[in-house]
């Protein structure tokens, strides 16, 4: 994938710029590169574009606000995926949710694997969207879902599905560590693979099995979550990634960075660069 232009902060309706852009083949676009408690940046999420249908990855506490600053609605998207339940990463979700039910009176389309779609409504969501003024709401009366199907338990737990032409695996990742393995911890967290060719780790330790456990033939980018400073404990350091064979690190953005990044020299230590927000990659 390559860079091809920035949304300007000027752009009105940036989601029509990404949806005519990805007529042209698969487009994504980071409104936010940071970290959870990154200031500068906003929380990482990421739009996927394909013959102008859109997919939410992951709706941060700040990206509903950055995604206005493009003229995007949060309910704009065709699809919406959630990688964990880290509030920047879920925090704009329950916003999806409600905008939709009770203004628009539509149901978003959530893509989520159906073990994490239970623990996503009972230990995240329902606090806040379970009750409405007739009684109680379900996870399916707030959304419809396209479940994943999963296609390997070990040694790494592979889920798969394609829509409308874009195909999605995703990947557990070791973010949180907990007794268990790769195939899974207890705490659910994935990656994704979009149409075989971009690798994207949302947020894990330092995990190079992950090269290892997924089709690696045709990837020709990787969006890598990124901690600045040591140590990694739940996501991988830029000291980490910088060990990884040269081969790889020449294929890598890094996401979900720190404010400190301006101290750090990615190209000179072999990547491609931090992501940037707003970038249009094709
Ligand atoms: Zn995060
Ligand atoms: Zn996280």
């Amino acid at each position: 994938m390559e860079f091809i232009h920035t949304i300007e902060s000027s752009s009105i309706n940036g989601l029509q710029t990404i949806r005519e852009a990805s007529q042209e083949g698969l487009t994504l676009c980071f409104p936010g590169v940071g970290s959870a408690f990154a200031k500068n940046n906003d929380h990482t999420c990421l739009i996927i574009a394909k013959n102008g249908i859109t997919t939410l990855v992951d709706a941060g506490t700040s990206t509903p606000r950055v995604l206005l600053s493009r003229g995007i609605e949060i309910s704009d998207f065709d699809y919406y995926h959630i990688t964990h339940s880290h509030a920047d990463h879920i925090g704009g979700l329950e916003q999806v949710l409600l905008y939709s039910h009770y203004v628009l009176k539509k149901k978003p389309r959530l893509i989520l694997a159906r073990e994490y779609k239970d623990i996503l409504w009972e230990q995240s969501l329902r606090g806040g969207c379970g009750y409405c003024e007739g009684g109680v709401l379900q996870f399916d009366d707030l959304a419809e879902f396209i479940y994943p199907n999963q296609v390997d338990s070990s040694p790494r737990g592979l889920y798969e599905v394609e829509v409308d032409g874009i195909k999605l695996l995703m990947f557990r990742t070791v973010h949180i560590p907990t007794e268990g393995d790769n195939s899974g911890s207890k705490f659910w967290s994935t990656g994704l693979l979009i149409d075989d060719r971009v690798l994207f780790t949302a947020d894990t330790r330092f995990d190079p099995l992950i090269f290892e456990h997924i089709p690696m033939d045709k990837v020709d980018t990787i969006f890598h979550d990124c901690q600045l400073h040591d140590p990694g404990v739940v996501h991988a350091t830029y000291n980490e990634l910088k060990t990884l064979d040269a081969g790889l690190r020449s294929k890598m953005y890094l996401t979900h960075y720190g404010d400190m990044f301006h101290k750090f020299d990615p190209v000179e230590d072999g990547f491609v660069g931090f992501a940037q927000p707003w970038a249009i990659y094709q």
